[in-house]
């Protein structure tokens, strides 16, 4: 790997990153930063931590001020799930999205209510926290509907005459189950995004850009196993017509005559599926290891 100078790194420049203090994103991401070997001290929470080995630091922010500090600058970049960035409507670029912090902005309605399309809305009442993003769902759709703002529990809106409808995050579905919900329109799927100021410095981009590299290569890797096993030569083209995509694995010849190691990257996903055919066709001494890195 090229040093950090060539790659016009200045080493006395820093970038600022804004994180979620505590909540939903902020172990993913320090999980990811640490992976990509940006090592906080956060042991004594602090408001500011710089890494040890990189030249970062860390700003820990609630969510709801992450995209408007990366917008004004004060940060120059930060990690915040889509649905927080749009709402704030912060001018802050998309750097990556991170896989991560997976979730929906979706209305929903009483589970008995009837429902056709978005203008069955027209008239009602939705309670929700994220009105930017529902107004402007209504405007291209051209309905009327009344939104009422307000911060917590908004799922229990309905089920206390409050609304008649919601518009709010959902995951796994169970809360709008417990209130009696139903989903009926998926207005934003989201995740967890690297965002970055437009503005940055020539300096403070080589450091992004080394940051980007490094969660390219840690992502990569997030769900890829190295496979190797061993088998008679003679097998060995029946083990490669199973082995799926794998444009050439590694075969080499192990010290007992006819017989070869064959090592491999697959997906995690597709493993559990081809292992039984693999042995069928005569692999044995099968090991999956995980991998931390992968540079494509
Ligand atoms: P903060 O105190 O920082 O303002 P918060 O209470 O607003 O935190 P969290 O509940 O920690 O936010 O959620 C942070 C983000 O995690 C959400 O904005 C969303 O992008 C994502 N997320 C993923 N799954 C869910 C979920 N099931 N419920 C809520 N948010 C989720
Ligand atoms: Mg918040």
């Amino acid at each position: 790997m090229r040093a950090r100078e060539e790659r016009g790194m200045n080493m006395k420049e820093r970038i600022r990153i804004a994180v979620q203090s505590k909540g939903r994103l902020n172990e993913d991401t320090m999980a990811l930063l640490a992976e990509s070997g940006i090592k906080v001290g956060v042991s004594k929470r602090t408001l500011l931590a710089s890494a040890r080995n990189f030249p970062v630091e860390v700003l820990f922010l609630r969510d709801d001020d992450i995209p408007q500090t990366v917008a004004d600058g004060v940060a120059d970049a930060g990690v915040v799930g889509l649905n927080e960035l749009h709402e704030r409507e912060a001018d802050a670029r998309i750097v990556k999205r991170l896989g991560f912090g997976g979730c929906r902005l979706s209305i929903a309605i009483p589970k008995e209510q009837p429902y056709s399309s978005v203008k069955d809305l027209e008239g009602r009442k939705i309670a929700t926290s994220y009105p930017v993003i529902l107004k402007k769902f209504l405007q291209e759709h051209g309905v009327h509907a009344e939104i009422h703002v307000i911060t917590g529990s908004v799922e229990i809106s309905t089920g206390i005459g409050l609304a008649d409808a919601i518009f709010d995050i959902v995951s796994s579905g169970s809360t709008l189950v417990s209130n009696n919900l139903r989903e009926v329109e998926i207005v934003l799927e989201s995740e967890a995004v690297l965002i970055a100021n437009k503005g940055l410095s020539a300096e403070k981009l080589a450091i992004l850009d080394e940051l980007v590299f490094r969660l390219d290569a840690v992502m990569a890797a997030a769900d890829k196993k190295y496979v190797l096993m061993n088998a008679p030569r003679e097998c060995l083209d029946a083990i490669l017509a199973v082995l799926p995509g794998i444009k050439s694995p590694t075969v080499m010849p192990l010290a007992q005559e006819g017989w070869c190691s064959i090592h491999t990257v697959l997906d995690e996903s597709c493993f559990w599926e081809i292992i039984g055919r693999l042995k069928a066709a005569g692999a044995e001494g099968i090991l999956v290891l995980p991998i931390e890195k992968m540079i494509l």
